[in-house]
């Protein structure tokens, strides 16, 4: 039987969702020497993660605070919020709606 491959990490993150990228891109930044391996079960990296999202960025711009310099351009800033009360036959505003 062949030897296996080995390689050591100092530490693993399972999953590379925004929780297990987030945890791997904060650790490295604090301790820029470790090595860290994030392991994915999905063919890519992202593959997993659902398009179309509206994120709230807060949380993205204190770990990456240079990432909205040159976002993706799938990326585009919401300037306002809705929600509409769907019934039977009508459909209406709330008013609790905000506005940025
Ligand atoms: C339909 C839907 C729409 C959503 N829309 C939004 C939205 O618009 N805005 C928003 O902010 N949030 C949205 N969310 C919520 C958001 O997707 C989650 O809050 C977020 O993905 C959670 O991140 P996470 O890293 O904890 O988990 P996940 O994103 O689930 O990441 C876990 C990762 O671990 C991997 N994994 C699991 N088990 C293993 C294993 N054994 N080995 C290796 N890898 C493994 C998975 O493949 C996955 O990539 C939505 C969720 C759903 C279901």
């Amino acid at each position: 039987m062949s030897e296996r491959e080995t390689m050591e990490y100092d530490v693993i993150t399972v999953g590379a969702g925004p929780a297990g990228l987030a945890f791997a891109i904060r650790l490295k930044q604090l301790k820029p020497d470790m090595n860290i391996c994030v392991i994915e079960k999905a063919s890519t990296i992202g593959a997993q993660i659902l398009s179309g999202a509206v994120i709230e960025p807060e949380p993205l711009n204190e770990l990456l605070p240079e990432w909205g310099a040159n976002p993706p351009p799938i990326c585009i800033p919401v300037t306002k919020d809705e929600f509409w009360w769907l019934r039977d036959h009508e459909r209406r505003p709330d008013r609790r709606s905000c506005r940025r």
